[in-house]
């Protein structure tokens, strides 16, 4: 089993040491994990690592490495946020990082000067606000520094129709593949509410994400697909991906992916679904 985005406390607002993390895993039977912490970024800044917290966030990591290697894989990643304009900073910051994975994830879309954040699920379907993100989405895909693209149905959680968030993701298959990105199917859309646009409510309990309809559209385009429980506390290590598992795997997926060393690794999804 594989939980390809997990954060601790050097999230600051996760809970848990890396080692807690790892202990977790075990307990639930993960045998590939890959830290994805949030990488430094300028917005938000306290909400993540440091700059100069890097060195002691992947010494920590090379030690569970070691010390559980008889028990699990544990890789490097780090989740790095993405704004166009903020592409110098990036790019600056990849190149100076040794890891085996990097997750590119918008968290924050700024329409008319002003920032909405992705979890803000009550403006979430503002089409100019959806238009924004797919731009920033198609300049994440070609900046080529990233190996799957975090939650990126995320804006689901704002009620928005399954169809008509397809159709906007549809023009950036062919990207998808010329630059060799995956997708990722993220369990955490099964815990999080989402938007009543109807009623003016928020709604626990619904599937809002990852999308069934996009998943199988870009499966039959052979895009690869990383999973991950996107979990901020050791309790939630590998929430939701079995679950995910059997709905993607009915839905045609064949292959799961992880990053080791940057590179793509496959795995039959039939030996990450646990056995009933
Ligand atoms: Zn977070
Ligand atoms: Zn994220």
């Amino acid at each position: 089993m594989i939980d390809s985005h997990t954060h601790s406390k050097y999230s600051k607002h996760a809970i848990g040491d890396i080692e807690e993390v790892v202990l977790s895993a075990i307990e639930n039977g993960i045998k590939i994990l890959t830290i994805t912490d949030h990488a430094p970024f300028p917005i938000d800044e306290n909400n993540r690592l440091l700059e100069d917290e890097l060195q002691s966030y992947f010494d920590d990591i090379s030690y569970v490495q070691h010390k559980y290697s008889k028990d699990i894989t544990i890789l490097k990643g780090l989740e790095v946020d993405f704004l166009p304009e903020y592409l110098p900073y990036i790019k600056k910051l990849v190149a100076n990082i040794e890891v085996d994975f990097l997750i590119g994830s918008i968290h924050f879309i700024f329409l008319n000067e002003k920032r909405v954040n992705v979890w803000d699920i009550e403006v979430l379907s503002n089409k100019q606000l959806i238009v924004q993100y797919f731009s920033y989405l198609k300049e994440l895909i070609e900046s080529n520094l990233f190996d799957s693209i975090g939650h990126p149905d995320s804006l689901l959680r704002g009620g928005i129709d399954d169809k008509v968030y397809s159709e906007y993701f549809y023009s950036l298959i062919p990207l998808m593949k010329s630059h060799n990105i995956s997708y990722e199917l993220n369990a955490s859309g099964l815990r999080k509410s989402t938007f009543d646009i109807k009623n003016k409510i928020k709604r626990k309990g619904i599937w809002n994400f990852p999308s069934k309809l996009l998943v199988s559209v870009l499966n039959q385009n052979n895009i690869s697909f990383t999973i991950g429980s996107d979990s901020h506390t050791p309790n939630d290590v590998s929430l939701g991906i079995q679950e995910v598992l059997r709905v993607v795997h009915q839905l045609g997926v064949k292959e799961i992916s992880y990053y080791k060393n940057r590179k793509n690794c496959k795995i039959d999804i039939n030996d990450c679904i646990n056995k009933e």
